[in-house]
């Protein structure tokens, strides 16, 4: 999936949207200069992890941490584990993390972090102890007020549950040096400097599903404006946190699942999938062949596998990619037969496919905006922290909404005024506020 570098797909969207912008009468500043400022990162982070494995030998891990930019707010972006992880690859991500929260409209920049680890590897004590060699690593540049990392593949919650540990612990002996000593509330200030907690370690109600149901809210917006009505089907690559939760909130909102794919593959279930048995089954199993999960049954008869490649090619209204970068490439890009791509995952529509799709009147509904309802609900944590409150499940999912409903309102006119396709039009939202926020 990663051989399209995703750091200079980023870059052609970034010139894409640059070029609109400097054809606008906008009055930004000097528009080339501050451009040229975002196609590097501010800095960039390398660290090497010794971790002590289970049978007593150590093992060097190479990590990462890219603080992209800050002109609107501290960097602000997930820690992905995987074996495919690459400097250019935490670049791209970092990139659009900036981008993604500007569409937002937070008050964050864009960060990102990675480990080149497969963590299906690891025991759950060698996870631990690379977790917080990394933690330690990184902890002298992040901060509330810094860099604020959070889950990303193949990490969640308990993950930085350990990493906030270790900046603590950090923080507790610079103050100590310092002759201080940190109270409860310069503690709970310092848990917000990571995102994607447990709620019992000061994580927000409603984090974990954020990113698939602002997927949702912003897919019901798009589509009312496509006109786009009666009864429509999905298919969603990947059955992760993203992936499980779009697609049950597909399923609750009336669209029918059809398919869902992991990366050993995937189910076609014509009548539609249930995610949450299916989930359950793909528990039990250890995968998903065979789950055929419909209403409240599981039943052999009811459907059949399907190759991650033939799910993106099945006759759906709604096409969401909601694994990793690369998806849908200029090889199959003619063969998507969906209505909308609904872009879940981060960067799974390589810059040629974007153009196929374009050209044959398939909407693609950007990933800076589709997920950011994930950053969004990782900025109401970071708030909620910082001012000791804890909000209730209800009151955090109608923030996003109105968040999400905004967004998707701000692109769909850029869109229209600058007409051009929604991805650059999220781009020139973007854009506009980050070199608002810049100095020339
Ligand atoms: P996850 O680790 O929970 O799930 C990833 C899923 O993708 C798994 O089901 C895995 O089996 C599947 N997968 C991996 N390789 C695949 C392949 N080649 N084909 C098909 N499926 C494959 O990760 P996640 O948190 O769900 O993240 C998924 C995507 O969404 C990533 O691009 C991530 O950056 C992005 N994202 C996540 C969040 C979040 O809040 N977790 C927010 C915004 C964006």
């Amino acid at each position: 999936m990663n051989a399209i570098n995703p750091f200079e797909s980023a870059m052609k969207q970034l010139a894409k949207a640059h070029k609109v912008l400097a054809g606008s009468k906008k009055k930004l500043g000097n528009i080339d200069q501050k451009v040229a400022r975002l196609r590097e990162p501010q800095r960039v982070i390398n660290v090497t992890l010794p971790v002590m494995m289970d049978d007593g030998s150590q093992r060097l891990f190479q990590g990462y941490r890219v603080q992209f930019n800050n002109a609107k707010g501290p960097y602000k972006g997930g820690i992905r584990y995987h074996h495919n992880v690459s400097l250019d690859e935490v670049k791209a991500l970092s990139f659009w993390m900036a981008m993604k929260c500007a569409v937002a409209d937070l008050p964050l920049g864009g960060g990102k972090g990675g480990i080149i680890v497969d963590p299906k590897t690891l025991s759950q004590g060698e996870l631990e102890r690379l977790s917080r060699a990394y933690g330690k690593a990184i902890a002298d540049v992040i901060g509330p007020d810094t860099d604020v990392p959070a889950p990303d593949v193949n990490t969640n919650g308990v993950i930085m549950g350990w990493m906030v540990e270790e900046f603590i612990a950090s923080q507790k002996i610079k103050a100590k040096v310092l002759g201080k000593t940190l109270t409860k509330k310069d503690i709970l200030k310092l848990k917000s400097t990571f995102t994607g907690k447990a709620i019992t370690n000061g994580g927000s109600e409603g984090r974990e599903e954020a990113t698939g149901l602002g997927g949702l809210f912003v897919l019901q917006a798009i589509i009312k404006k496509l006109k786009l009505s009666g009864k429509l089907t999905a298919a969603v690559q990947g059955f992760g946190n993203v992936g499980y939760n779009v697609a049950k909130f597909l399923e609750e909102a009336g669209i029918m699942v059809v398919a869902v794919s992991d990366s050993k593959g995937g189910i076609y279930v014509p009548e539609g999938i249930n995610p949450a048995l299916t989930l359950d089954c793909k528990k039990k199993n250890g995968y998903l062949a065979g789950c055929y999960c419909s209403g409240s049954v599981c039943d052999l008869k009811k459907g059949r596998q399907v190759t991650n490649n033939e799910l993106l090619e099945l006759p759906v209204d709604i096409l969401v990619p909601a694994a990793l970068e690369n998806a849908i490439t200029a090889e199959n890009a003619g063969k998507v037969k969906a209505k909308v791509v609904l872009e879940m995952a981060n960067g799974p529509t390589t810059p040629e496919a974007d153009t196929i799709l374009y050209k044959k009147g398939i909407p693609v509904i950007p990933d800076i905006l589709s997920n950011s309802g994930g950053v969004t609900v990782s900025a109401f944590e970071w708030e909620q922290n910082r001012k000791a409150a804890h909000w209730t499940k209800a009151q955090v999912n109608k923030k996003l909404a109105k968040k999400m409903a905004d967004a998707a309102g701000a692109v769909w006119e850029a869109s229209v005024m600058y007409k051009t396709d929604l991805r650059t039009a999220a781009f020139v939202v973007a854009l506009e506020r980050i070199l608002a926020s810049m100095k020339s």
